[in-house]
């Protein structure tokens, strides 16, 4: 069995209501455990206690060395999984909410409606395209406070919109609703008989049904282990379909392998899609390690130790020329040296600043070369844009993330 999962990564103004909002989608699809839920919640979608602590609850993770906090909400109902990815309140800050976009394919934006956009959301919308993040669904939030207004929907929904289309970002969806009470969030609500769209849960699940499942597989090992003689490899489906019983590169070492089993927890399944964590038996002699990437053979990632990308810098000292950070893409965590900076670039304006640069100062973008101490198994963002993200580290710290550019 398979499921339809995807990634969005949450961003919104500080009090627009995100963490509200994430509360109430697990409440109302009855997402979380209930020894998790407040007394006060259950059995109440009329509920006004504080949502947002519900998310306090959620375990933190470190993904694939980035060390960076990000939290994950897993949100189900029937067989949609909707993971939203946020970024603890606390913490919130261009570094993570980056990191959190190169975990996702799409996008939400939560917008106070009482509020509208402010300088912070334009900022996130432009760091969202910078990452790849080509389209995204908006909620409009608080509705309550206007009264469940339709104008003060449609005149927030309309600069939205055009934002949308400044920053080369596809508008899914555009749902009033009140986090608080649960409008329009998992239900459609009687309280906006004007809107005829579909509840934001519905809206995001079906804007996760595009697929990723449609690009050459990949699948970045995170670990090993051997059962009965048998190699198993654990690891997550980055992009495109794992089948059972298939030929499969791995890269770097570019070594042809055979698949067998795949497993999730006590199932075999035929196929696992994007997102899916799984256990896949890899047979004959290769040893596969953490950090190598199993390929579609007829269309594999590239294995190199020269990669130009565009990085959005986040570094309290600028990135330099010559100067050697930690590339991180998928599991992999490489010492890349930057040769070159092609062109500094202005991040809201996009304008060229420099070219042949000596350092690209913080939040600036810098188009670099970057020369790895060993091979990355990567795709240029365009073909396969998932194995096209990376984040630069320094001393472990995020110090910018972005895209490859070519290879
Ligand atoms: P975040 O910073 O975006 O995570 O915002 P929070 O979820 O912490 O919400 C900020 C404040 O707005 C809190 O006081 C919430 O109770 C309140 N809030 C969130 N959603 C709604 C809503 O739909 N209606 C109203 N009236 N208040 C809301």
């Amino acid at each position: 069995m398979t499921e339809d999962r995807t990634n969005i990564v949450a961003v919104g103004h500080k009090d627009h209501g995100k963490s509200t909002l994430i509360g109430r989608l697990l409440h109302d699809t009855g997402s979380l455990p209930t020894n998790e839920m407040p007394d006060s919640l259950t059995g109440s979608s009329e509920a006004t206690v504080d949502l947002a602590h519900l998310t306090d609850h959620l375990s933190e993770e470190r993904r694939g060395g980035l060390t960076i906090d990000t939290t994950q909400a897993f949100i189900r109902k029937g067989d949609k999984i909707i993971v939203l990815v946020d970024v603890p309140g606390h913490k919130r800050f261009l570094g993570n909410m980056l990191t959190g976009a190169c975990q996702a394919e799409d996008g939400l934006l939560v917008l106070d409606v009482t509020e509208g956009v402010q300088d912070q959301t334009m900022r996130h919308l432009s760091l969202l395209a910078l990452v790849g993040i080509s389209r995204a669904s908006v909620a409009i939030n608080k509705m309550d406070l206007t009264g469940f207004d339709e104008s003060a929907y449609r005149q927030a929904s309309e600069v939205v919109g055009r934002l949308f289309q400044d920053k080369g970002i596809r508008l899914m969806s555009c749902v009033p609703i009140s986090a608080m009470y649960g409008d329009n969030v998992v239900t459609r609500s009687a309280r906006t008989p004007w809107y005829e769209g579909p509840s934001l849960f519905d809206s995001l699940s079906t804007q996760a049904s595009r697929s990723t499942a449609s690009f050459p597989f990949r699948f970045s090992v995170q670990g090993t282990y051997e059962l009965k003689g048998q190699q198993l490899a654990l690891g997550r489906v980055e992009v495109g379909q794992v089948v059972a019983n298939s030929d499969a590169l791995c890269l770097p070492s570019a070594v042809n392998v055979r698949l067998g089993r795949l497993r999730k927890f006590e199932e075999d399944l035929s196929v696992a899609l994007p997102g899916s964590a799984i256990a896949v038996q890899v047979e004959g002699d290769k040893a596969v390690e953490r950090g190598d990437v199993l390929c579609d053979p007829a269309n594999p990632a590239v294995a190199t130790s020269k990669v130009g990308a565009r990085v959005f810098w986040l570094g309290k000292t600028p990135l330099q020329k010559n100067a050697k950070y930690t590339l991180c893409c998928t599991t992999q965590e490489i010492e890349a040296t930057v040769t070159r900076i092609r062109r500094r670039i202005n991040s809201s304006t996009l304008d060229v600043l420099e070219t042949d640069a000596e350092s690209v100062p913080y939040a600036e973008i810098g188009n670099i070369e970057l020369e790895t101490d060993r091979p990355v198994v990567l795709d240029c963002f365009s073909s396969v844009p998932p194995l096209g993200r990376l984040v630069l580290e320094d001393e472990h710290t995020v110090v910018g993330a972005g895209i490859v550019t070519d290879t």
